[in-house]
């Protein structure tokens, strides 16, 4: 099974989102957008696992959370991975306080203590927003357009989730296996 731990977008961050995937529906621009209902930060990507590992997995991720809070974030800049002149991934930034870094910090070592290798590369808060379709490129200037097209809209996260990713003709589920209150 895939793993992943995530937190959830509540609104009004959903519905802002929603709207800039509208604006990223363009003919012409080649790209697979997410689904509007599976939006998320994602905090830990655990990959493919055996399923007999999903028990010590979900009790890595619940120890990560004591002493979090619910997290106050805001939406921020459109960017790209890997940059913003050659798009492969198109996300939007998130504004954080120090309690999400050390959230997602926990989180890495506790995977860590059982056997997952660390990411390696830095947290970067992104919400993963459309993919550019394999051997295909967007128009120059088509992300620069899309700045100024929506509210940087303030917001509280209080959920962890540890999801399944079921991979299926239209695209991947996200199938909760363990949902956590960040402020319990
Ligand atoms: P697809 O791979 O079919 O495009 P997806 O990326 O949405 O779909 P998954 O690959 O299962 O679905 O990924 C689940 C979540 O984990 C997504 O937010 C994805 O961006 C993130 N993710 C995937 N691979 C990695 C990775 N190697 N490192 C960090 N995060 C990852
Ligand atoms: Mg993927």
């Amino acid at each position: 099974m895939r793993l992943f731990a995530a937190v959830p977008m509540p609104e009004p961050a959903r519905g802002e989102i929603a709207r800039l995937l509208a604006r990223l529906r363009e003919p012409g621009w080649p790209l697979r957008l997410v689904h509007e209902h599976g939006l998320h930060l994602t905090m830990k990507f655990f990959g493919e696992v055996p399923p007999g590992r999903l028990e010590v997995i979900e009790e890595a991720v619940r120890a990560a959370v004591p002493g979090t809070g619910a997290l106050p974030l805001r939406l921020a800049e459109i960017g790209a991975f890997p940059n913003f002149r050659r798009p492969r991934i198109i996300w939007v930034g998130l504004d954080a306080p120090p309690a999400l870094e050390l959230l997602q910090d926990r989180l890495e070592r506790r995977a860590e203590a059982i056997g997952f290798a660390p990411e390696g590369m830095p947290f970067r808060p992104h919400v993963t927003l459309a993919r550019v379709r394999e051997g295909q490129r967007l128009p120059a200037g088509a992300l620069e357009s899309l700045a100024g097209e929506y509210e940087p809209v303030a917001f509280l996260a209080a959920e962890l989730i540890l999801y399944e990713s079921v991979l299926g003709r239209g695209g991947p589920r996200y199938q909760p296996r363990l949902t956590l209150e960040l402020a319990s």
